[in-house]
């Protein structure tokens, strides 16, 4: 990790760090306190820090993510490499919100805020604008502001219903998901369930076309999984090979 001097990666990590906690949102935990053995940087033990797969990617959409506090625990999290390597980025962690304080949070003078979440029958998505409020042209035009729940799914779920504010916000859908690289580490109870980092990344590159390149940070991803692979499977020779093959796939998606 050493390895990792690069005044730019610094800066952006500096920009997406999390929120002081002088904030307000008397929920929202902030980072754990760092130790001998905590990378200050991604915050994860020393032994499994990933600042050297760090990728900086750029990026016009800003990125919300409402991380669930169980999320922040696991080592397979794909979270911490999203951030770092997103100059915009910011990482809230709770799960619990009071409606001021996640009302300040979900939205921003000259975004139009979109909640990244399938329309599901469990929770419908809210009914599109009426033709005359799409008519606006400023409001077409506004860069995104896009907020990604960070749980399993049946915690995300909840999360949303707990709250109409995020329930309330227009949605994004992912086109197609692509076949993601996580299952080697994580069991997807969906077909269509990717990583957190794999989903945001896909939602990327719908929001801001082909200016955005998320291919090296979709690889970085790949080798972040396949090291969480050989860490719990010493002998994990097979599970590499398979990663490899994955990461083909979403290459030519
Ligand atoms: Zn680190």
């Amino acid at each position: 990790m050493s390895g990792v001097g690069n005044d730019r990666i610094s800066q952006i990590a500096g920009q997406s760090r999390f929120p002081e906690p002088s904030c307000d949102h008397a929920r929202v935990t902030a980072k754990p306190a760092p130790s001998r053995a905590t990378c200050p940087r991604c915050l994860r033990a020393q032994k499994t820090c990933l600042c050297a797969l760090v990728q900086p990617t750029a990026h016009a959409t800003e990125v919300l993510v409402l991380q669930h506090p169980q999320e922040q625990r696991q080592a397979k999290n794909s979270v911490a490499l999203l951030r770092l390597s997103l100059a915009r980025c910011e990482v809230v962690v709770g799960d619990r919100f009071e409606p001021a304080a996640l009302q300040a949070l979900l939205h921003r003078p000259g975004r139009d805020t979109r909640l990244l979440y399938p329309d599901v029958p469990a929770a419908p998505a809210p009914a599109a604008p009426t033709a005359a409020q799409a008519a606006s042209p400023e409001a077409s035009a506004l860069p995104v502001r896009l907020v990604v729940i960070d749980a399993t799914w049946r915690k995300s779920l909840r999360m949303l219903l707990a709250h109409p504010l995020l329930a309330a916000l227009p949605r994004l859908s992912l086109d197609a998901p692509a076949p993601t690289r996580y299952r080697a580490i994580r069991a997807a109870r969906r077909a269509d369930q990717v990583s957190t980092l794999e989903a945001t990344v896909q939602a990327l590159a719908q929001l801001d076309g082909a200016a955005f390149d998320g291919a090296p940070l979709l690889d970085a991803f790949g080798r972040f999984v396949a090291a969480v692979a050989s860490r719990s499977q010493p002998s994990g020779s097979a599970d590499a090979g398979a990663d490899a093959g994955a990461d083909a796939m979403v290459r030519g998606a």
